[in-house]
């Protein structure tokens, strides 16, 4: 049994094959031109329980609302994941629109052809939207159940060294915030948003019960590149390894500046989304935060992750709260990554779904 495979599916519809891995099979080779006939695409909302309130400006969640898309064709069933940044509007309601306007295209599409989907898909719908993340990696998971192999291999990629995800924990009273840091033991990296306010004072809490290193999340709060200067300076003193997002997206120019002047990598993460974001935003960071809800999948997320290296960016790979089947498929673009920040089912108390396993601070 390969150790990367994409998605064991366990407790939702009963269906137990896996993604591949086993080489025994060149005597029934796959036909990628000969498909029979239209898949068949189905959806359901899942709550997904968490195992600590999540705090959000609108009140408290004690759940995420996330959508699980099946692609059937064969006799085989991929699935896909749409997860939401409820802080953007999005829902599973508006997801279930999406998928009705998007799903004819997947159906009819041959699915080995995949390659230049995404760009049908922002034709038809644009900006980031977690449906096309749900269809894209439910092909996805189809193709390497069909071909029997684990996608990071289908892609070319070297499993390399398993490298430490981070763990956010969330912004709330010093107490309960050195309280989380203690819980977050399994866990070798930090992960922190700042808005702001009391940024030193925040990162000093953390600091005082732990020596582990800390990566902040600004997303976009700083808007004086002086002053978000001499804080990056503060926090790289203190064990700070990178800062995400420092500020606004349309402060490019600004950015630039900060790049060129700080000690430690600045990363891209509201200003990127597909591909020919990358390109747009390249000289004013020095990595950039991909997530499949954002992309719209795994193939453009691939995408991203060439263009990258092509522009000598460093690679983030990043997650929404989403189950085993969101974050394994997260996990085959791990060997782009310089920093993973896959958390976000280890937040979960049902993740339905089994899939990549999480050890000693890495994905396997
Ligand atoms: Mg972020």
């Amino acid at each position: 049994m390969d150790r990367k495979q994409f998605i064991s599916l366990t407790g939702l519809t009963g269906f137990s094959t896996l993604a591949g891995g086993l080489f025994n099979r060149c005597s029934n080779p796959v036909d990628i031109e000969n498909q029979n006939g239209p898949a068949r695409i189905r959806f359901e909302k899942y709550k997904l329980d968490l195992w600590h309130d999540w705090t959000i400006t609108r009140g408290t969640a004690t759940y995420k609302e996330n959508v699980f898309v099946y692609y059937e064709r064969d006799g085989i069933t991929g699935v896909g994941e749409a997860g939401h940044m409820t802080a953007a509007g999005q829902d599973a309601d508006q997801t279930i629109l999406a998928l009705g306007k998007l799903i004819p295209l997947y159906k009819e599409s041959p699915p080995f052809q995949y390659f230049d989907l995404p760009e049908k898909v922002n034709q038809i719908m644009p900006g980031p939207v977690p449906a096309k993340a749900a269809l894209d990696m439910a092909l996805m998971d189809w193709i390497g159940k069909k071909i029997n192999l684990p996608l990071y291999k289908y892609f070319g990629l070297n499993p390399g060294s398993n490298i430490k995800t981070s763990f956010s924990i969330g912004r709330d009273t010093p107490e309960i915030m050195k309280q989380k840091v203690k819980e977050a033991a399994p866990y070798h990296i930090l992960k922190i948003k700042l808005t702001n306010q009391n940024d030193e004072e925040v990162v000093q809490t953390i600091r005082s019960v732990t020596d582990k290193p800390i990566r902040v999340d600004i997303n976009e709060g700083w808007t004086d590149k002086e002053e978000a200067l001499r804080k990056i300076e503060w926090m790289a003193q203190n064990g700070v390894e990178l800062i995400e997002q420092p500020m606004p997206v349309q402060m490019l120019d600004e950015t630039a500046w900060l790049k060129d002047r700080s000690p430690i990598p600045i990363v891209a993460d509201e200003a990127v989304h597909i591909s020919s974001d990358v390109v747009h935003i390249s000289e004013a960071y020095d990595g950039i935060n991909i997530k499949l809800m954002k992309s719209g999948g795994l193939v453009e997320a691939y995408k991203m992750c060439i263009l990258a290296r092509v522009l000598g960016l460093d690679i983030m790979i990043g997650c929404m709260t989403e189950s085993s089947v969101a974050i394994s498929a997260a996990v085959q673009l791990q060997p782009f990554a310089r920093w993973l920040d896959l958390d976000g089912n280890l937040l979960v108390r049902n993740d339905p779904f089994h899939g990549a396993e999480f050890e000693d601070g890495h994905w396997n």
